[in-house]
């Protein structure tokens, strides 16, 4: 498949439409709402409606209605993951981040494979099965490396535990390289384009490779292109005004819905942070706000349903407390953003400061005293449900009857190995949950799983 790299987002037409859209109607809200709520989605002309609301009564409504969306789709389930920082040398110079190649007040650093065991041991420590390997833009951080440094991870054991996915977020590459990667056996490949806003896009990328706006934008389609189905996309809030952001990631979405017959499987929202050396992240040119945020948030979750949207600790806890609720649907936990920090001593500052600095084991009392139930569950890419067939059992809503066990049984594994204390306080939830599966021979089978993880099996899934 030849790829021909036209720009596919309309700048005119976001502002034409985010301008259109301006004063809606209480009724024509309504309408939308309720067109989100037979979970199609929304075009993005409806979404630039939602977005332009301000009055709270009216927030309150769309935060309702999200919340609604996400429990008929994700239930209570949180899926959990962690960074793994593999370099911070970079090639590039983006004016908003701390690894920045012209940025001297980052200490540089690149792991080797015992560096990359010791901090897949730490994290297996914690309990992590998912992981994302993130680098930036290093040369020596070629396919050969990350594919090593993928199969060290896989290869790396610890007690019972193994990490069972991994996701990257590494630069973009060509498609033989796509290829090489995905017969690592990755999860999702990710990429953010950080401002979909071209101009913004250049002043803030003055050098390296990632300056060129248009190769950034087909990251996700050469990686699709080389058979990996599941992408993620984002924007990095505070570079640009937020609502053309969301506008253009729906824009991105349809895109690739178009090109491959499959949208994005995540959509990420990291907001710019404090970083050492930065003052664009100190002085983020578009703040947005906590409102904002929790608006861009929402209307994603109803614009886009089917898709997951993933939150980080660049968000405190108090505010990831709010937004479990409206549409997040994978948090990362106990996150460390220089390479080595895991297990090394590293005090010094990552790639952008950490708000939420819970450990994972914080993260999960929190969020089950809150009734949510934690997720490490690895199964759908193993067992091929990705892409379009991921898609045809998560539409019609039958993904649920894969995900709620796979759940329960990956969060015992977790009780079981890495939290006893947690157990007796989870041991009513986990009940509770098993008792709702609705189908009696799933109900039965989850139950028969849950005794042979306390008997000593291990990695049991649907
Ligand atoms: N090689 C990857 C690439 O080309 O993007 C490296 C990704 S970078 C290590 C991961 C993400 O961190 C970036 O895509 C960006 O969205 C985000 N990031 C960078 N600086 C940040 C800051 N100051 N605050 C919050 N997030 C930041």
């Amino acid at each position: 498949m030849v790829i021909e790299m036209k720009n596919f987002i309309n700048e005119n037409k976001i502002f034409e439409t985010l301008g259109e859209a301006e004063s809606p109607s209480r009724q024509r809200i309504e309408i939308i709402i309720n067109k989100s709520l037979t979970l199609k989605g929304l075009s993005p002309e409806e979404a630039a409606t939602l977005l332009n609301c301000e009055d709270n009564v009216v927030l309150n409504r769309i935060f309702e209605t999200a919340k609604q969306i996400k429990e008929t789709i994700y239930g209570n389930r949180l899926v959990l993951f962690a960074p793994l920082y593999l370099s911070n040398r970079c090639v590039n110079n983006c004016l908003y981040c701390g690894f920045s190649k012209e940025n001297i007040n980052t200490e540089k650093k690149r792991l080797n494979t015992d560096e990359i065991r010791d901090e897949t041991r730490a994290l297996i420590s914690q309990g992590h099965k998912r992981l994302l390997i993130v680098s930036a833009e290093d040369p020596a951080v070629d396919i050969d490396y990350v594919s090593d440094a993928i199969k060290t991870v896989y290869n790396t054991k610890e007690g019972n535990g193994d990490i069972r996915r991994v996701n990257v977020n590494v630069a973009s590459m060509e498609v033989k390289n796509f290829k090489k990667l995905k017969d690592t056996g990755i999860g999702t490949y990710q990429l953010f384009q950080e401002t979909y806003h071209r101009e913004t896009y250049n002043q803030l990328h003055t050098s390296g490779p990632k300056s060129n706006y248009i190769e950034r934008l087909y990251a996700c389609d050469l990686a699709q292109s080389a058979g990996i189905d599941d992408v993620g996309i984002g924007a990095l809030l505070g570079l640009y005004n937020y609502k053309f952001e969301v506008l253009a990631l729906l824009y991105h979405a349809m895109h690739l819905e178009d090109v491959f017959g499959v949208g994005p499987h995540t959509i990420s929202v990291p907001r710019l942070g404090q970083a050492q050396g930065s003052s664009v992240a100190t002085h983020p040119p578009y703040p947005l706000s906590d409102t904002d945020l929790k608006k861009v948030i929402a209307v994603l979750r109803l614009a886009v349903p089917y898709t997951g949207i993933i939150l980080s600790t660049r968000e405190n806890a108090a505010l990831r407390n709010e937004l479990i609720y409206l549409g997040v649907s994978q948090l990362s936990a106990g996150s460390k953003t220089l390479p080595g920090s895991y297990s090394g001593e590293g005090k010094a500052q990552g790639q952008f400061s950490i708000s939420d600095e819970r450990s994972l084991s914080e993260v999960i009392e929190e969020i089950t005293t809150r009734g949510f139930i934690p997720s490490f569950c690895t199964s759908c890419y193993r067992s091929g449900r990705t892409g379009e067939n991921f898609m045809n059992l998560a539409k019609p809503g039958d993904i649920k009857d894969f995900c709620q066990p796979n759940a329960l049984l990956t969060f015992e594994e977790y009780l079981l190995d890495y939290n006893p204390e947690l157990a007796g306080k989870a041991k009513a939830l986990l009940s509770l949950e098993i008792s709702k599966i609705s189908d009696p021979e799933i109900r039965q089978m989850t139950s028969g799983k849950i005794k042979s993880l306390s008997q000593g099996k291990r990695d049991l899934y649907f």
